[in-house]
Parts: structure tokens; sequence; C-alpha cells
């Protein structure tokens, strides 16, 4: 039952509350404006501040599979590469919206004032909110070609 200490006691980084320059939570006072350091406060605050940085590089993540999901959407337009250009995007369309879903759910409740974080909560919602129009754009023209190819 010792399971609790591993993950507590591990040496996070957090902003100093004082000065704001990096710090981590072995420290008793700041080695930067000496300010005093509250162990559960900093171990608090490095816990968020992992959170938040894993926000950040996922939202970037996610900003890069959407850039390169309208690279290879065009591709579908050049010869000997459109095959490619397809199967990526089958792939993108649905890995996508899957990772918007997914930092929804483990960051949409982070209630933070940081640029950075703001910055990485406008790209989440962005390529969200554009990848759902985008299916939606699809499945009605697909429905349309099927009900065109009922007709006939
Ligand atoms: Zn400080």
């Amino acid at each position: 039952m010792s399971d609790g200490l591993g993950l507590s006691s591990r040496v996070g980084v957090f902003p100093c509350p004082n000065c704001q320059e990096t710090i981590n939570t072995s420290m008793q006072v700041c080695s930067f404006c000496s300010s005093p350091i509250d162990p559960a406060a900093a171990a608090a605050a490095a816990q968020q501040f992992a959170r938040v940085n894993q926000a950040c590089s996922d939202a970037s993540y996610l900003k890069i599979m959407a850039g390169s999901a309208f690279t290879f959407y065009l591709l579908r337009f050049v010869p000997f590469l459109n095959l490619m250009g397809i199967v990526v995007l089958w792939f993108l369309e649905a890995a996508i919206p899957l990772m918007a879903i997914r930092w929804w759910a483990k960051f949409g409740d982070l209630r933070i004032d940081d640029p950075g974080f703001a910055r990485a909560r406008r790209t989440a919602l962005h390529v969200g909110v554009g990848v759902a129009v985008f299916l939606f754009l699809i499945a009605i023209g697909v429905f349309r070609v099927a009900t065109a190819a009922f007709r006939f």
C-alpha cells in the first residue's frame, strides 16, 4: 500500500508564485527571489504546470495534424500521389476528431490564466470545430452521391 508515495514524491517544476521563474518542488526557498516555498502548494502547482505543458504540446500536435490533413487533401489532385493523399486523409479524418475529443476530455476542465494555455485551448477549439464542419460537408457530399447512384 505504498503506491501513492512514488508519484507525489517525484520532483516537479513549476513557476515561482512570486517571481514566475521556473523552479522545482525540492526547493524550500526560490533560488531566484528567495521567497519561501510551501511544499503542498508547490506539489499542486507542479502537477498543474505539467498538465498545462501537456495540453500545449497536445494542441500543437493537433494543429500540425490538421495542417497536414490540408496538405494531403491537396495531394489528391496531384497525379501519382493522389492515392497516398486519399489513404492518409482517411486516417487523419478518423484520428483528428478523436484527438480533439481526447484533448477536451483531458484538459477541458483546466481553468488557468496562462497565455500559452489560452492559445492551446483556442487551437483545440478551432481544430475540433473545423474538422467537425469538414466531416459534415463530406457526409453531405457522400449522401448526395449515394442518392444520385440510387436514381440510376
Ligand atoms: Zn521566485
